[in-house]
């Protein structure tokens, strides 16, 4: 069976907006550094004045790699997994879709959606999208 995530109390608000088909991301008060994923306290300056932003959720392909091979049971394959510049300032792993692995490349314009999982989480996912 294909594993879940876990919430922490930590990660809990970005899956309570997950739920509510929002992607956010933190921002720090101090410094407005944009950071994901949830940590306590500000990437830059160690602030922990820290507060979460909702996200557009548009972005592009910075990097990514095609998976042959499941990582666990209960994975589809060949999928892509991407680290996902969004358009806010932040980073992101995210699966690239509901499309070609061939024709994934850096810089594809992609926008966000989410996958029920089995636990009820819904997953931030990602598929291209007209510039
Ligand atoms: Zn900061």
């Amino acid at each position: 069976m294909r594993p879940v995530p876990q919430p922490t109390a930590l990660s809990q608000p970005f899956w309570d907006a997950c739920a509510r088909g929002e992607l956010v991301f933190l921002e720090c008060r101090a410094c407005a550094t944009r950071f994901f994923p949830p940590l306590p306290a500000c990437v830059h300056c160690l602030s922990e004045d820290v507060h979460w932003r909702r996200s557009a959720g548009r972005g592009s392909v910075y990097s990514f790699t095609v998976m042959h091979r499941e990582p666990s049971p209960g994975f589809a394959v060949p999928s892509v997994l991407a680290i996902v510049e969004i358009d806010e300032g932040y980073a992101m792993f995210g699966n690239i879709v509901g499309y070609d692995p061939a024709e994934v490349s850096i810089g594809l314009p992609v926008e966000v959606f989410f996958e029920e999982l089995a636990n009820g989480l819904r997953l931030p996912n990602f598929r291209p999208r007209a510039t």
